[in-house]
């Protein structure tokens, strides 16, 4: 990760934000099983694989099976909306309402 985003900020920022929320925008899920839920990959789109991205939120992760993609909520948002880790990081503090040290935290070079 980029040395000027603090560890802690980016925790909080993860910790504030709600994973299958932030895939649903993009693409909707259904239930897939215990905590699972399932969906079209947002970024790829398999015409005729449905149901090949699996998300735990729970755990806060996520993976396509089409395409191999996954990781975690900021990685899903680097990886759908074309920003780099630092934009996504930043983007997703000021949807979650991180404010004070935790802003300054993740404030980029
Ligand atoms: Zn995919």
């Amino acid at each position: 990760m980029p040395a000027h985003l603090h560890p802690e900020g980016i925790h909080e920022v993860e910790r504030r934000t709600a994973l299958a929320a932030v895939i649903h925008a993009r693409t909707p899920l259904r239930p897939g099983g215990g905590d699972r839920r399932t969906g079209r990959c947002p970024q790829h789109q398999h015409q005729d694989l449905d149901e090949q991205l699996h998300v735990r939120p729970a755990a806060g992760r996520w993976h396509c099976f089409g395409c191999g993609a996954g990781g975690d909520v900021v990685e899903c948002v680097v990886s759908t909306q074309d920003l780099s880790f630092t934009q996504a990081v930043q983007r997703l503090a000021a949807a979650a309402g991180c404010s004070g040290w935790h802003r300054a935290a993740l404030r980029g070079g």
